[in-house]
């Protein structure tokens, strides 16, 4: 008899045993998908995750209903992978497969022809009746059209596309073309249709945009990149990872096209992973002058059917080796023949993802799915994280740095404006110091640009009465309601709730609600008054809501006709625009002043990249930042440039302090509607983690947002010894969340590990 383990889509770590019936036996196969009962009437479907002889013991086992693929859609590759993702993030396998098949594939067969989900999108081509297939046949149809003259001329045309002279011949001709080719109108091909000569067929064609741009050679390298690909194949041979440490502007980008070409040149894939806000048009048109046709792009903004054609474009057995270039998720894709990873911008927070499970580390975790694959894996930034280049710099990767820009440009010049100084000495302009102001009238009257960047969206980010000094905050999260002033609107940031902006103060009726601190919109209002002949627009989420919106700003300020940007995290992030020489930081101390134990490498990478978008070509270009701490280390860094010294005087506080990379991290979050329930349960889970892990436990922390959506919130972090097993204390820990989870009364109890958090 023949059992199968089935992964099912549900959050529980195991999988679960079926027998085979004697007549699907030859179609069950490991990667394949079937639908199997469970419990009272209920169906799932699942994939087949192992074949084996070994009935478990006691139960009665139930039997696999159908087989809805003819092959697997899972290989063992991927199988290896989604245990390790369990496994490593605390999820159930089943939750692993969810994240990684479409939709569109879940719920019906493989094969598109038996879909219903996924439908391919089909394009109408014209092809000769099967009558015609000889030259006596279609001469013989000819002549009977000799007295009309256009189906005549359509069918001789048509039979000359099908059959070009000087191209292979093709099986079918899309319709729109050859009528809007003119070669025949619609009613003479509906004509000759009526008569049987020719045929209309559906043909399936690809969402992607697909280019038939002919495939340009190479960029030369500078004798500098020259050198860095060189180390970076040289470390290939040892650990198989390297770090490339390259300034903004050094042509990384050159350096990944070179190693994509080699892998694809040895015939295996190259998967170049990005944050979500560098995968820009900008590179995927620069990569498809080089790739051509064989670039897949993999946006999280796709729809369902464009993930499952992404999906069965890569499972297809006899195809060319690719290219896939997208974001955190696209790991997910079925990747089986990898020969390069790229991961750019490697220290960007966004490779974490939050909710739900699997809550991965695209970085960390593609570097698994590298080995898997026998692939080699680049770690590319400005800026690592610092953890990145601790292994770096320990010998776990290789290290390859770059630091000139290409073409000889010079690394912006950095200059603080102390805000509290200039308040003092009137050298201020509601948020923006003399120092800035000046340093924008200049470039506009040189003809050149200004990028402006707030982290902050909307005009302010709370109201508060001056007389009762009440602040509107929202009614499902404990956070103040920032104040978008275009939608005359309050907007929670954080579930997205919004209320029309009231007149009067909510708790007092006194018609005296003020803004506090100041968001994007704002600056741009503000700018607005100040530059009354500037053109100024912004960037940010609100601006962008819809793909085209984010074309048409990004389009205008590169061809010119934008003046000023003020944006947020957007503008910091892979553009690359000629005319930039003046950046301004609105506000460094938001960026400074987390509690967070990463609170000053983030600044200091954000103000980085931030900074690297000035002067990018031989102008050198300059960076204003506003600050209330101009003393702060961070600032003086920055100011130099000087990533290793960031690198050492962090990595010295996280040896004394105890953090990563000196420990590994665990975050739990427990969440319940009710706060005296939640304050029982983290009682409880603090008694016996600290039973089992003593002082390693830390908490519990109430956050800063201690509301979010209803569910109140509190947090506790693990630390564990690098050389103690991080697996056991995962082990031990899922122990508790089920003992807890299972508690009566505490039904709704949610209690999130996450793994490495960021
Ligand atoms: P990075 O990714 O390191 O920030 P890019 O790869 O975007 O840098 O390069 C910055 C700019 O310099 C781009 O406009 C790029 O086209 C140009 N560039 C870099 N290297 C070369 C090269 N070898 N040949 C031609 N242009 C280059
Ligand atoms: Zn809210």
């Amino acid at each position: 008899m023949l059992y199968a383990d089935i992964i099912l889509p549900l959050a529980i770590a195991e999988t679960f045993t079926y027998s085979v019936p004697q007549e699907l036996a030859e179609a069950v196969a490991v990667g394949v998908r079937v639908v199997v009962p469970l419990g009272a009437r209920k169906f799932y479907t699942g994939v087949v995750y192992r074949l084996h002889e070994q009935k478990p013991p006691g139960k009665r086992l139930r039997s696999i209903v159908s087989v809805v693929d003819e092959r697997s859609v899972a290989e063992a590759v991927q199988l290896r992978f989604w245990e390790w993702l369990a496994g490593y993030y605390l999820c159930g396998i089943g939750q692993v497969m969810n994240a990684a098949i479409p939709a569109a594939l879940k719920s019906s067969g493989f094969d598109p022809a038996l879909q219903e989900g996924y439908s391919p999108r089909t394009e109408t081509h014209l092809v000769l009746s099967e009558e015609l297939g000889t030259e006596e046949s279609f001469n013989r149809a000819l002549d009977t059209l000799r007295r009309a003259k256009s189906q005549y001329n359509a069918l001789l045309r048509l039979a000359d596309r099908l059959a070009p002279p000087d191209a292979p011949a093709l099986p079918s001709y899309p319709k729109a073309r050859f009528i809007g080719g003119g070669h025949g109108s619609s009613a003479v091909v509906r004509e000759l249709q009526k008569k049987g000569l020719i045929r209309t067929v559906e043909v399936a064609i690809s969402r992607m945009e697909s280019t038939e741009a002919s495939e340009a050679s190479l960029p030369v390298l500078t004798e500098a990149q020259q050198q860095a690909l060189d180390e970076i194949l040289r470390h290939f041979g040892e650990s198989r990872t390297a770090l490339l440490h390259g300034v903004t502007g050094s042509g990384k980008t050159e350096i990944y096209i070179h190693l994509i070409d080699q892998s694809l040149r040895a015939g295996r894939d190259a998967l170049y992973l990005l944050p979500e806000i560098a995968l820009t048009t900008q590179l995927i048109e620069r990569l498809q002058t080089y790739f051509g046709g064989r670039v897949v792009v993999y946006h999280s903004r796709f729809n369902d059917n464009m993930r499952a054609e992404c999906y069965l474009r890569l499972l297809k057995p006899d195809r060319e080796p690719m290219l896939i270039l997208g974001v955190r998720s696209s790991l997910l894709l079925p990747h089986s023949r990898l020969g390069m990873v790229i991961v750019d911008e490697e220290h960007e927070t966004s490779y974490k993802q939050q909710d739900p499970a699997p809550r991965y580390q695209a970085r960390d975790a593609a570097l698994v799915l590298a080995g898997l694959n026998g692939a080699s894996v680049v770690l590319g930034s400005a800026t690592p994280a610092v953890e990145s280049y601790y292994n770096a710099v320990s010998g776990k990767y290789g290290l390859v740095t770059l630091g000139e820009r290409y073409g000889g440009a010079q690394l912006p010049q950095v200059l603080i404006a102390d805000m509290a100084r200039a308040g003092r000495r009137g050298e201020r302009t509601s948020h923006f110091s003399h120092l800035l102001l000046h340093q924008i009238e200049q470039t506009l009257s040189a003809g050149e640009q200004v990028i402006l960047f707030q982290n902050r969206r909307g005009f302010s980010p709370y109201l508060q009465c001056g007389t009762c000094s009440a602040i509107p905050t929202c009614p499902h999260c404990n956070v103040s309601l920032t104040y978008h002033k275009g939608d005359s609107a309050l907007v929670c940031h954080y579930c997205g709730h919004t209320e029309g902006a009231p007149r009067v103060c909510p708790a007092c009726g006194a018609a005296d609600l003020q803004t506090r601190g100041f968001g994007t919109e704002k600056v741009e209002e503000e700018l607005g008054a100040l530059f009354p002949d500037a053109r100024i627009a912004r960037l940010d989420l609100d601006a962008t809501r819809s793909a085209r919106n984010y074309a048409r700003i990004v389009s205008a300020f590169d061809s010119g006709r934008i003046d000023i940007l003020v944006g947020t995290q957007m503008v910091t992030k892979g553009f690359d625009f000629e005319r930039v020489t003046l950046v301004g930081v609105l506000n460094a101390d938001n960026l400074l002043n987390y509690t967070d134990f990463r609170a000053s490498e983030r600044g200091f990478q954000l103000m980085m990249q931030v900074a690297g978008r000035a002067g990018r070509r031989q102008t050198a270009g300059r960076v204003v930042i506003q600050t209330f701490q101009p003393e702060h280390p961070v600032l003086a860094q920055v100011t130099a440039g000087d990533y290793t010294a960031m690198f050492r005087s962090q990595l010295a506080e996280r040896q004394r302090f105890f953090y990563p990379p000196y420990c590994r991290l665990i975050r739990f979050t427990l969440k319940h509607t009710q706060k005296p329930i939640l304050d029982e349960a983290s009682d409880r889970f603090h008694t016996t983690m600290r039973h089992i892990f003593g002082r390693r436990l830390l908490g519990p922390e109430t956050p800063v947002i201690d509301k979010v959506r209803n569910e109140y919130l509190c947090t506790f972090l693990l630390k564990v010894e690098r050389d103690r097993s991080f697996a056991e204390a995962k082990t031990l820990a899922q122990k508790v969340i089920v003992q807890l989870s299972e508690q009566p009364g505490w039904g709704s109890l949610t209690i999130v590990a996450d793994i490495d958090p960021m």
